[in-house]
């Protein structure tokens, strides 16, 4: 007997055991930074258990074939493998007629064929499609795209402070110009589940098509699309125990046959001549070229194992978790849970405001712990500016989580919280570092920390270099933005906040008004990380002649000093920001002259 058929029994008849679970997923007893892996960052991506490597592992040793076109075995043995995957996410959704079901690379793509699809050929000048003010952007920016390519216009249901939607304003909503209704069935940065059913119901009254994104539904609860009575509904194998760029959108036969095909190419023909192409019946139409196969046959394999589980058996788990999670956080000082709605799924994101703590510090000091959370907007920044907030931490749930990862997790913000306030050693940066007024900006401003922005690089870069690895590195960037004076307020009162910083960034350049050819700037940010790099930046530019700020090469010292090691893709994003900013204004000096 398997180990996991061989827990079922013990699960079914008794509590359900996630230590037994556990053991199914090899990464869950790995360790990061010499502590054992607390991960909660399930509703990013779930992890894999063996079952599903080993499946992959085995189609990759013994069957490995392209599908659809070969007559000999192994091909045959591919697609049969590939096509009953279709058939267990049709079982799975409970789709019936497994040719409604169409292999995506995920939710993302799912929603992105119907909007393109069914948007294009369908939605005209004046037409309203109604999407939620808590989608995530991938059920946005599609649709956004095809309004703004037919004419139809994007309608928004709001939500309540609680994070619920306001199904007073959505009935609003709906009337003869309503065409489409997209919305999200789990929120992934309020944990709020919606009504789908009713949603559906309403929208199919003024003969709106319905679109459910299931991202974060999948892997808690059964998902019954015939019951629930929708159009469409898309999900992300990734965040099912499978694979990344495997998903899954089923649509209603008539209306996929309705819709032209997504893309074009190899397998969703059935005749080609340079007159006329014919396309594939379902659901070949909608699957041009060489698919996933691999990825596919993971996602059976999850989809097996995690009805072998059975979502009765740790639904209760999961809701006790989500329980007691919720209890601890609130007993953290000066921590706020943003999204309260009456129906939660396995979601939490909170904020922490006195100290006021931003969201990345908190990612990165768990990160020191070993604990996985999620920081940022979370593809989600209607929903951060319903709340008048940059962003927010997520801890999101899975089977496998117990109440020791939530202990961990308190522990470590309770750890975080002590050392902010321990007199000296974090300055809060967001309120109250700097008196109101009467601040004169001129003594603030740095000047020069050498010769030429490429003199004081190849210091840094030396210095750097005798730091050695990533930990070290970081502590100094770090220690740097101790040093940085703080003027957060002041300079969020003057200046914007400056795009693409995941924390708040506020940044003012100028003409020094000792040298007109100098360039200087201030700068602060709520988050530590971020005020290090301000310092790194000030050392590089401030009180440089702006012709040489322009002409100095930071990537190649980015390079050099190795930042990629140290600093996340997205916090470039931010960097990038910053040097924009600096960029442009020494750029307004230089050529003024
Ligand atoms: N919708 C929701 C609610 C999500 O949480 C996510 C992933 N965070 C997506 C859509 C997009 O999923 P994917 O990146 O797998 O396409």
């Amino acid at each position: 007997m398997t180990l996991i058929a061989d827990n079922l029994l013990n699960r079914r008849s008794f509590t359900f055991d996630p230590e037994a679970i556990r053991a199914d997923f090899p990464i869950l007893s790995t360790t990061v930074r010499g502590k054992p892996l607390i991960y909660l960052d399930n509703g990013a991506t779930t992890q894999k258990p063996r079952q599903v490597i080993d499946a992959m592992a085995r189609y990759y040793e013994t069957q490995n074939a392209n599908i659809h076109r070969g007559v000999y075995q192994l091909s045959q043995d591919a697609t049969e493998a590939y096509e009953s995957a279709r058939r267990k996410v049709a079982a799975f959704l409970n789709a019936g007629d497994e040719k409604q079901v169409i292999f995506t690379r995920g939710t993302t793509e799912g929603i992105n064929l119907v909007a393109a699809c069914w948007g294009r050929k369908f939605l005209k000048p004046g037409d309203e499609v109604v999407v939620s003010a808590m989608e995530h952007h991938s059920n946005i920016v599609p649709w956004q795209i095809a309004c703004e390519l037919t004419g139809a216009v994007l309608r928004v249901i709001p939500i309540n402070d609680a994070g619920e939607l306001r199904m007073d304003e959505y009935a609003k909503l709906l009337g003869p110009r309503t065409k489409f209704v997209s919305v999200t069935h789990l929120s992934n940065s309020l944990g709020t589940i919606n009504d789908v059913k009713t949603i559906a119901s309403m929208a199919h009254k003024v003969g709106a098509m319905v679109l459910i994104d299931g991202a974060q539904w999948v892997a808690h609860h059964p998902t019954d699309v015939q019951d629930l009575d929708v159009d469409f509904y898309a999900f992300s194998g990734h965040k099912l125990f499978g694979p990344t760029g495997i998903g899954a959108l089923y649509g209603r036969r008539g209306l996929l046959e309705a819709m032209p095909p997504y893309q074009g190419g190899g397998d969703m023909i059935e005749s080609v001549t340079f007159e006329k192409t014919t396309y594939a019946p379902l659901p070949n139409k909608f699957e041009a070229g060489t698919p996933h196969i691999a990825g596919a046959i993971g996602l059976g394999a999850a989809i097996d194992y995690l009805t072998a589980i059975g979502f009765d058996a740790f639904a209760g788990h999961e809701e006790d978790l989500l329980r007691y999670a919720t209890e601890r956080l609130e007993q953290v000082p000066g921590l706020r849970i943003v999204g309260t709605a009456a129906k939660k799924g396995s979601v939490l994101s909170f904020v922490l405001e006195d100290p006021a703590i931003s969201s990345l510090d908190i990612g990165m000091k768990l990160d020191v712990e070993g604990i996985a959370v999620r920081t940022g907007h979370h593809c989600c920044q209607p929903v951060m500016a319903r709340f008048g907030i940059p962003s927010t931490a997520r801890a999101s749930l899975a089977m496998y989580n117990t109440r020791a990862d939530i202990d961990a997790l308190a522990a470590g913000l309770e750890k975080i919280i002590a050392a902010a306030r321990a007199p000296g050693r974090y300055a809060a940066t967001a309120q109250g570092a700097l008196p109101k007024a009467g601040l004169n900006l001129e003594v603030t401003y740095p000047k020069a920390a050498g010769p030429s922005p490429q003199a004081v690089a190849d210091d840094l870069a030396e210095a750097f270099e005798m730091l050695g690895d990533r930990d070290a590195k970081n502590e100094y960037v770090l220690d740097l933005g101790q040093k940085l004076p703080h003027a957060f307020d002041l300079l969020k009162k003057v200046t914007p906040r400056v795009a693409g910083c995941m924390s708040e960034v506020y940044l003012v350049g100028r003409r020094s008004p000792a040298s007109p050819e100098v360039f200087e700037f201030l700068a602060d940010a709520n988050a530590e990380i971020v005020r290090g790099l301000i310092a790194l930046l000030q050392r590089l530019y401030s009180g440089q002649r702006a012709a040489d700020v322009l002409a100095f090469d930071i990537e190649a010292f980015f390079r050099r000093i190795g930042l990629d090691q140290f600093i996340t893709s997205q916090r470039r994003n931010g960097l990038a920001g910053m040097i924009q900013r600096i960029r442009d204004t020494a750029g307004r000096i230089a050529s003024a002259g």
